[in-house]
């Protein structure tokens, strides 16, 4: 891959700034920016678009992406603690399994747009919640159905046994349980059941078994319900970014199906994560060393998985360029596993990958860091310091 001037231009910077090998995380938010407004662009008129913060809430990502989107996404009070400092002024959305009670009370305090219920109990407890604080609670509930067309991705959560939403049975209780309760106000209903989606096709099949649902469910329990959330799961490609999720022609897709099912009075929601924030992070290792170990190279470059931990989480031998010192190259046109400081065999970020050349000294510059990545890291095994963090903002 090569990277954008900006970025090269960043690190350059960053080695003459600091001294000692240097390792750091770099986040473009110029180019997450433009990537937002593109994806903003195309979107069909009755869409939402918020931002899934678990995929990254760096407060700079937060507040770079704040314009663009139309709100967002908590998955736990911890997260929607920090959106409220971060964002105050943007509807937040609050999902996640195990809520506890006192998360639900704030979340009723900071007046969020919607809960997405995720169970019956949990639907119980807001319930009580919203008649002691004599409020309409307003929410979504997560469904885990058995639909026409069964998710297909790396990472399916939902149309099997998940910890994750209602089934039939537990969404005939719940519909039960909102006829009798007036402090609870159902705005629609929210499917999350895949990520990793790269096949934009099976993405349109799964939406419009979506709107078969969500029209069936109106019909038959006489709901007129002004919000359906599709979620998030747009797929990246990490061994080829360009056959990564195509989103352009999955908002032509989808504009078809909501002209087919008649949705466009319907807000449909989606909640993102992945695609908006990995383009925009770079995470970079300075190589202290270079070995032969049994007749293979190794470089162990200053940080690692407890940074890093997305090529191990996923297993895949994550996308890096080169970046050239000035030290005469130790290795030219073999291959060689990328690893980290710590004292595991885990610690591998990328295994026997074909250099030019490599020395010590040379930087190894990992994209597509920009979500689950810092933030899924495992950052205090062996105590290691952490990444200086920079941004390019222009
Ligand atoms: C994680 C998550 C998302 C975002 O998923 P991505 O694959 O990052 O787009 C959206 N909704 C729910 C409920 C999630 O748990």
């Amino acid at each position: 891959m090569t990277l954008p001037v900006a970025v090269t231009r960043c690190i350059d910077q960053l080695k003459a700034e600091h001294e000692g090998p240097l390792c750091a995380y770099v986040y473009d938010l110029l180019a997450l920016e433009q990537h937002i407004k593109a994806m903003r662009e195309v979107l069909p008129d009755n869409c939402e678009l918020f931002y899934a913060a678990k995929a990254n809430p760096e407060a700079r990502v937060l507040k770079t992406l704040a314009p663009w989107v139309d709100g967002f996404e908590a998955a736990s009070g911890g997260e929607l603690a920090w959106l409220h400092e971060q964002c105050p002024d943007e509807p937040l959305i609050f999902g996640g399994p195990g809520k506890l009670d006192r998360e639900l009370d704030i979340a009723m305090q900071y007046s969020v747009s919607a809960f997405h219920v995720e169970s019956v109990t949990e639907l119980r407890s807001l319930a009580r919640i919203a008649r002691q604080r004599g409020v309409r609670a307003a929410l979504m509930l997560r469904l885990n159905l058995k639909l026409t067309q069964a998710p297909q991705s790396r990472l399916v959560m939902g149309g099997k046994p998940t910890p994750f939403g209602l089934d039939e049975q537990g969404l005939a209780s719940a519909l039960q349980l909102l006829r009798e309760e007036p402090s609870l106000e159902l705005k629609g209903l929210h499917f999350h059941m895949l990520s990793h989606q790269l096949d934009v096709d099976a993405h349109l099949a799964l939406i419009r078994s979506y709107f078969l649902t969500f029209r069936q469910l109106c019909v038959d329990h006489d709901l007129q319900l002004p919000v359906l959330n599709v979620g998030g799961g747009m797929g990246i490609n990490y061994q080829n970014p360009a056959q990564s999720f195509d989103w352009p022609r999955f908002c032509q897709g989808l504009k078809g199906l909501v002209d087919e099912f008649g949705m466009g009075a319907t807000r449909i929601r989606f909640e993102i994560g992945r695609f908006i924030s990995a383009a925009c992070g770079y995470y970079v290792m300075q190589v202290l060393d270079i070995k032969s170990s049994h007749g293979e190279f190794f470089a162990i470059g200053r940080g690692g998985t407890h940074h890093f931990r997305t090529p191990a989480a996923q297993d895949h031998n994550h996308p890096f360029t080169v970046m050239r010192g000035t030290n005469p190259p130790q290795i030219s046109g073999q291959d060689v596993t990328l690893v980290g400081q710590l004292c595991t065999p885990k610690d591998v970020l990328a295994r026997q990958q074909p250099v030019a050349q490599l020395a010590i000294g040379d930087l190894l510059v990992f994209s597509l860091a920009g979500a689950y990545a810092w933030n899924i890291s495992h950052q205090n095994f062996l105590m290691h310091e952490p990444p200086l963090k920079v941004f390019i903002d222009g």
